[in-house]
């Protein structure tokens, strides 16, 4: 499998990707955003898009659909859910379909509601497994709930799904955030000395070369998988005094999240 990591550098910091398969230069695009430059980053790498994918149907996630579809007669691919939304989509997707890629890229969906009701990740199994999670997981963050989302559910999906991956497991969000989240993180935990360092790597990081991270990584400087984290809970306790001394992990994770949402 090759990944293609496109930077769109706007305001939102939106990452698109390119997944292909070595062997046939067949790719899938996640998100495409400008069309242009997910085409013209396929042609650098001889990459033929037979296939785009939304993550969510949220506008920045969805936006060069029509362009990539015009230039390469791509199938669009999305959450079932998100498909009339999204407008054009070829095919509706649900938990635990496999998405192939040229002749050998598996991808299987998850079906990770949160960010939006309707949201897939695409987790690449093999020697080099990796996770493409829109706005689910962000590097040191979780996505936000304001457009359609829920917190609990996003919850959910964090501890049941995203948690349980092998540490090794490569992390590629929808956005670059990874400064404001690292900077959050040492807020709640100031104490985290993997996350200070992360932090001023991220500072002056390029992001068209920023790092990737694993879930291994994320599990040491991401608040959102730290929920049972002492510093994290007796902080959060300082703002929200209601939790109580020992908050249930869920509690922990909606606070953080609320927390987040005025940081
Ligand atoms: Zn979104
Ligand atoms: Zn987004």
């Amino acid at each position: 499998m090759l990944v293609e990591r496109i930077w769109a550098a706007n305001d939102l910091r939106n990452f698109n990707y390119l997944i292909a398969c070595s062997q046939t230069g067949e790719a899938l695009i996640v998100d495409p955003l400008h069309a242009s430059q997910c085409l013209e980053a396929a042609r650098k790498n001889g990459f033929t898009i037979t296939q785009v994918l939304n993550t969510h149907e949220h506008l920045d996630h969805t936006a060069g659909n029509t362009a990539v579809v015009a230039a390469t007669g791509a199938r669009v691919l999305a959450h079932a859910g998100a498909a009339n939304r999204i407008g054009g989509v070829d095919q509706g997707l649900a938990h635990g379909d496999v998405i192939k890629v040229g002749r050998t890229v598996e991808l299987e969906t998850l079906d990770t509601p949160g960010h939006t009701r309707s949201h897939v990740c695409l987790l690449a199994h093999g020697d080099a497994p990796a996770l493409f999670c829109g706005d689910t997981l962000f590097n040191a963050g979780a996505g936000n709930c304001h457009n359609g989302g829920d917190p609990g559910l996003l919850y959910e999906t964090f501890v049941n799904q995203l948690a349980n991956l092998p540490d090794g497991t490569r992390v590629y969000p929808g956005h670059d955030y990874m400064a404001r989240n690292l900077a959050f993180t040492l807020d709640r935990e100031p104490g985290n000395a993997e996350a200070a360092h992360a932090l001023a790597v991220a500072r002056a990081h390029d992001p068209t070369n920023a790092h990737i991270t694993t879930m291994g990584e994320e599990k040491r400087v991401n608040a959102f998988l730290r929920l049972q984290n002492p510093e994290i809970v007796a902080k959060l306790r300082e703002k929200y005094p209601e939790i109580g001394e020992k908050p249930d992990a869920r509690t922990v994770f909606v606070k953080l999240r609320e927390l987040r949402n005025r940081w």
